[in-house]
């Protein structure tokens, strides 16, 4: 069929050798420029509030390499990436807004709530540049815009928390973009701190009202991950009685897999740290960040 005959073996391999190469050096070459802002693309969406028509910036963040997953499952991606920016889908004509699946849900009551409590006051957000990178204030800013639509719908308190979650992941990785050699670096990352630690109070104590008051998938979480998240929470904000009673559950538990009680183990080895520190400190509530 390709005219090889009985050289196939010899020019097949050639040729692959020859491939090779330069499919690799153009690889490379792609990879090292990998943005946010080439990773960003609009999406249009149909508001469910005011019936508009508008484009919300979106992350292919498939497309961005992991480096790390912090305690509380906080993703870090390589080259200062962050798709959790880019997570809330808000209206720029009323001001509805909300996470991606949680969207379209709106009973008509939820609907008229959000008419008179928020587009009455919303003042209409001028269009974007569309490949513009968002920027952390806009990030929480959108975030906190969500919020307040799940407060005035009467959402679930696991959306809360997860929104407040999410914001305190914004804080944290902000200060990843801080100038550390600026004389106001200290100060702007002690804020950021603060900031973080208050919205992750929050997410801890919405998700574990959650998990009394709420059936799982809370969040897309079960039962099992949630309480993985909570002990992580718990040691983050410094409640370290709670979080070792849930990793003790999980690895005691008959449904947690093997990975989940790894990682319980993991954070059980950081509460018996933390409680060494406060004990030779001898001060109580010093609660710091995460690991
Ligand atoms: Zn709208």
């Amino acid at each position: 069929m390709f005219g090889l005959k009985n050289l196939e073996g010899v020019s097949i391999y050639e040729e692959k050798e020859e491939k090779k190469i330069p499919e690799k050096s153009t690889k490379e070459k792609k990879e090292e420029p990998l943005t946010e802002e080439s990773l960003i693309y609009g999406k249009k969406y149909e508001c469910p509030v005011c019936d508009s028509t508008f484009t919300s910036k979106v992350i292919r963040s498939g497309k961005a390499r992991l480096a790390s997953v912090d305690l509380d499952l906080h993703q870090r991606y390589e080259n200062g990436i962050d798709p959790n920016k880019y997570d809330v889908i808000a209206c720029p004509v009323c001001g509805y807004a909300s996470l991606p699946s949680y969207f379209g849900r709106l009973s008509s009551a939820q609907r008229k709530a959000i008419r008179e409590n928020i587009s009455m006051n919303y003042v209409a957000q001028p269009a974007t540049d569309e490949k513009a990178p968002i920027g952390y204030e806009e990030a929480v800013s959108r975030y906190r815009l969500a919020l307040v639509n799940t407060i005035v719908k009467h959402g679930k308190t696991s959306e809360k928390a997860y929104l407040c979650l999410k914001t305190a992941w914004c804080f944290r990785q902000e200060v990843e973009t801080f100038d550390k050699e600026a004389a106001n670096y200290l100060f702007r990352k002690y804020q950021n701190e603060k900031a973080e630690m208050e919205y992750l109070q929050d997410a801890y104590d919405g998700f574990m009202q959650a998990r009394t008051g709420e059936e799982p998938p809370i969040c897309g979480m079960d039962e099992m991950t949630l309480d993985s998240l909570l002990a992580a929470l718990a040691v983050e904000v410094g409640d370290l009685d709670n979080g070792l009673r849930l990793v003790e559950s999980i690895i005691r538990s008959r449904t947690a897999n093997p990975r989940m009680k790894e990682n319980a183990r993991n954070i059980k080895d950081i509460i018996a740290r933390k409680r060494l520190e406060k004990e030779k400190d001898g001060t109580s509530d010093s609660a710091s960040g995460e690991e």
